[in-house]
């Protein structure tokens, strides 16, 4: 969460970071600032509340003043949106700005001791104490600018990417890593930074990410000089090739990022089973797995934790994997396992998925199951994020850049994942027989052109039923088996982005509570394939009707016996009861988009929400 952006070279560096504030306006969209190095050397310095929309109109006069400067777009964690919360902060010498992406935790100690000190606060962030933090250590200890940096992030603990400039050091600025997300762009005579490589894609496609525990001085005279912030020994930079391309990162003709990423779909799925599916040889290929086949295998118990959407996959990966692999699986919060002292041992293997690989709670979860000697496997959508470097092994969901706040094509891709290491691994252990495997690998295949039919074939129907549910103020999500999980994340589609209370349950579960809430005016989606429990599923709609509820049946192609029963019909094709969830996704996300849209509502970037959760 927020995002950062920093800049030096030849290019006007108000529209470097400007741009790049906007591409990176999933991470947060608070407040949004800039600062720039003015005319003899002083900061120019601009910020406001809300989008960067905002800042652009305050900031006119800054374009072509400056080849150096660096943005924020915040997502607060300490201190309401607000002018005066939001970054670039200044110290109070006024001469140190710094921009900041995490939480300083042990904030509120320093503050005192510098207000007593007779530092006075503007703000009502942490970070606002750290560019403090740093002016003391320059002024009380007298400490270089680059020095007193080092020795202030060596007594703040928390999580933070900064960068951090000074007035009287032109030309330069200070970059520093801990479990946030930087990288450095490396162009000829210019020099880039920021949260992630798409405020610089189309200038570069060389950069590094900074790993954690170091600090980058940066300037075009002296190139990027990377050291330990604990000790400042030197380190070697790993210079990486972005895969990155602009194309990826704009709208491409759709009105919205997540429409866009939803009818993405059947390629991002595609692309994620593409080299790994062989159907003439009958194998998964997948190096993480069967370079690990032995500890994996031999697994007493396999513990998949994730967040959000992420989560969601895991409960399916749950029935994925104890069905086809017939393994033990445990899913959990990773904010909820990281506390709760859990029983971990070297026998376990766990799973750890996040789309951003940045997810503050997944990566201390991984740390803790690691010091427990767990063996961690992550699934991942970003290449070279922080948990795809801490893991043990894993496999990417190529979904490409899902910039959209609300998670689609991630989650389909994570699905895509889970099924392939399923099947893998049952083949392997010998759970599955060569035929039974053979036919799952052949319905995975076919599974993206099945999903541009439901794309197809659903599109209109869902727009038309969206309409008259517009003034909903509640919604009820039922599935069974696969689609329970399916429900719950229909659920969350539609609470993150149209602001609908909306709450997902096992369909059996309704009779133990939550049929109390049915009435003529309760929407109850309700997914019910033919194949997983139809019958029972059945039974679940006869009593909702009973009660009035209105129905909208998603259901598989050709349904006349749920169809009769329901109000409204989606249809999607038939697959394995296993797959289905993935299809079933589909008219779901759909139907939260156009609610939301109906509704008014800033789909891409829904109110107090941001993606990349890189504070816990
Ligand atoms: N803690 C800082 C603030 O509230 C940065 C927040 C973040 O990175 O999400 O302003």
């Amino acid at each position: 969460m927020c995002g950062i952006v920093g800049y030096t070279g030849y290019r006007d560096a108000y529209n470097v970071v400007v741009n790049g504030l906007k591409r990176l306006e999933y991470r947060g969209y608070d407040s949004a600032g800039i600062v720039l190095e003015g005319e003899n050397q002083k900061f120019n310095l601009k910020k406001i509340k809300g989008k960067v929309s905002n800042l652009e109109a305050i900031s006119e006069g800054l374009k072509n003043t400056s080849h150096i400067g660096m943005g924020h777009t915040r997502w607060a964690t300490h201190g309401v949106p607000s002018d005066r919360n939001s970054h670039p902060h200044l110290s109070n010498n006024g001469k140190i700005a710094l921009i900041h992406n995490g939480i300083i935790e042990n904030y509120d100690s320093i503050k005192i001791m510098l207000k007593g000190k007779g530092y006075v606060f503007h703000s009502d962030t942490d970070t606002e104490v750290l560019a403090n933090f740093i002016q003391y250590f320059m002024e009380e200890i007298g400490k270089s600018f680059y020095e007193a940096i080092r020795a202030a992030l060596n007594e703040v603990y928390g999580a933070y990417a900064i960068c951090v400039m000074h007035e009287d050091e032109p030309g330069s600025f200070v970059v520093a890593r801990l479990s946030s997300p930087l990288a450095i762009g490396l162009g000829d005579k210019e020099y880039f930074v920021a949260s992630d490589a798409s405020p610089f894609v189309e200038f570069t496609k060389e950069a590094i990410y900074l790993e954690d525990g170091h600090m980058a001085h940066i300037s075009v005279e002296n190139g990027v000089k990377i050291h330990q912030i604990k000790d400042n020994s030197a380190v070697d930079p790993q210079i990486q090739e972005l895969k990155l391309s602009l194309e990826q990162i704009e709208k491409g003709g759709y009105e919205h990022f997540m429409l866009k990423e939803i009818f993405e779909q059947p390629k991002s799925i595609h692309d994620t089973m593409r080299g790994r599916i062989l159907l003439d040889e009958g194998v998964i290929k997948m190096a993480g797995i069967w370079d690990n086949l032995e500890r994996i295998q031999k697994a007493k118990r396999i513990i998949i934790i994730a967040c959000g959407t992420s989560w969601h996959a895991g409960l399916i990966g749950e029935y994925l994997i104890e069905e086809f692999a017939r393994i033990p699986v445990e899913v959990e919060y990773a904010s909820e396992f990281r506390y709760r002292n859990p029983i971990i041992t070297s026998d376990d293997v766990v799973i750890a998925i996040s789309q951003s690989g940045e997810t503050a709670d997944t990566m201390a979860a991984i740390k803790l199951a690691k010091e427990k000697g767990a063996f961690v496997y992550g699934i991942c959508n970003v290449i070279d994020s922080s948990i795809s470097r801490i893991t043990d092994a894993g496999s990417y969901t190529h979904a490409g850049p899902e910039i959209g706040v609300a998670s689609t094509k991630a989650f389909t891709a994570q699905l895509t994942v889970l099924s392939l290491i399923a099947l893998k691994i049952g083949k392997h252990n010998g759970s599955l027989n060569n035929t039974e495997f053979m036919q799952y690998l052949y319905e995975l295949n076919a599974i993206p052109s099945k999903v541009q039919d439901v794309l197809e074939s659903s599109h209109d129907i869902v727009k038309q039923i969206a309409k008259d549910f517009i003034d909903a103020t509640n919604f009820i999500y039922l599935g069974r088996g696969y689609n329970f999980p399916g429900a719950l994340e229909g659920a969350l589609k539609l609470k993150e982005i149209s602001y609908i209370h909306a709450e997902g349950y096992p369909a059996a579960e309704m009779k133990h509570g939550p049929i109390a809430l049915i009435d003529e005016n309760m929407p109850v989606a309700i997914i019910a394939p033919k194949q997983g429990h139809y019958d029972k599923v059945v039974s679940n709609v006869q009593e909702i009707k009973a009660r009035k509820g209105k129905v909208i049946a998603i259901v598989n192609q050709g349904d006349t016996q749920v169809a009769s029963m329901a109000d409204y019909v989606i249809e999607f094709p038939e697959t394995s009861e296993c797959f289905s969830p993935i299809l079933s996704a589909i008219p779901l996300q759909l139907l939260s988009y156009y609610i939301a849209v109906y509704r008014g509502a800033n789909v891409d970037q829904p109110r107090n929400l941001a993606k990349s959760v890189t504070v816990e």
